[in-house]
């Protein structure tokens, strides 16, 4: 009973819990992320494991929740996740009210910006025998295009209206989870499927390991020119030889995966968490091979059109980092 209250409480995003005898009062901060096999989950992980090794110092307790960037923009708006990690074409919409189906509630000014982790290339994975060569012939064929509140779906729905697409213009259009996505490609109840992720991941993985399955270029006109024209976007490239079956690079294009968190989570809070990743940077970058390049430097300026958190303003100033 007692571990439901709590849990309760920590998902509706009531931070401080009194404890009796000689603990603190512990806060509990929620992290929204994406689905169990692909990289956000990691990132989620990373962050949580590097917080809690400090509970004793700072009593922050952190945990995470799988979701996808615009469910998590929208948990944090609405109070119940304090931190989230998303798609910077995502970060861009919330804040600037530009994606009024994702974010029905308009512009959310008090969405901040923490940092950017890892490049996330639209990646677009295809059963070899389903003879889809690029992204031009998933027209007509089943695609899983997403789960609505992740990145992918809602990246994928901006293609599609750029490419003149419609649902009915697939197949089938699915809407699996990134977790169910591979099961579902080699039980060939889908022709592709599209990811927008870091490399390598787990779901990709599954996917190339467990049927035959290659990832096709996606770098026709109509994206060329969808990348040049936003700044949030930019031609990708996934290397050659990181999955069974793609030997040779991928081009297409990308956004950034990015940390956030809102005015509402407080700045003391903010800071301690950015300060577990940044002291600890070098252990976070072994935690998964996505993050093996990530440099501070960048991570606190790229892929951020949310204006930085003041907790993180303040960890960044002390670094002499601004
Ligand atoms: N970019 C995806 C999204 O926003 C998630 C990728 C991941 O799970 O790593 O939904």
């Amino acid at each position: 009973m007692k571990k439901l209250a709590f849990a309760t409480l920590a998902a509706a995003g009531i931070l401080a819990v009194s404890l009796t005898g000689a603990q603190a009062a512990q806060k509990f901060i929620t992290i929204g992320t994406g689905g169990q096999t692909g990289v956000y989950y990691q990132v989620g992980g990373a962050i949580c494991k590097l917080v809690n090794k400090g509970t004793k110092k700072h009593n922050i307790k952190c945990t995470h929740t799988t979701g996808g960037s615009t469910k998590n923009i929208n948990g944090i708006q609405a109070g119940d996740l304090d931190m989230g990690v998303a798609q910077s074409d995502w970060q861009f919409h919330a804040y600037n009210g530009t994606a009024p189906k994702q974010f029905p509630n308009g512009a959310f000014k008090g969405l901040r910006a923490v940092f950017s982790v890892h490049p996330e290339p639209f990646t677009v994975v295809a059963r070899t025998d389903s003879g889809i060569k690029n992204f031009d012939d998933l027209k007509g064929k089943r695609v899983n295009i997403g789960n609505p509140g992740s990145g992918q779906r809602g990246t994928m729905e901006v293609v599609m209206e750029k490419m003149g697409w419609k649902m009915s213009d697939f197949a089938l259009a699915s809407e699996l989870k990134s977790s169910e996505q591979s099961a579902a490609l080699c039980d060939n109840k889908i022709d592709a499927m599209v990811f927008t992720v870091g490399h390598p991941n787990g779901s990709i993985k599954e996917a190339t390991t467990s049927c035959d399955a290659i990832i096709v270029n996606v770098d026709n006109a109509t994206i060329k020119k969808l990348a040049m024209d936003n700044d949030y976007y930019a031609m990708a490239t996934i290397p050659g030889g990181m999955y069974k079956g793609t030997d040779g690079d991928v081009t297409t294009f990308g956004v950034g995966a990015t940390f956030v968190s809102s005015t509402a989570t407080d700045a003391d809070t903010v800071y301690q968490i950015v300060k577990a990743v940044f002291d600890n940077i070098k252990r976070f970058r072994r935690m998964h091979p996505a993050f093996a390049h990530l440099d501070p430097k960048n991570m606190i300026v790229n892929n951020l059109s949310a204006p930085l958190h003041e907790g993180a303003i303040r960890y960044y100033k002390e670094q002499g980092w601004m």
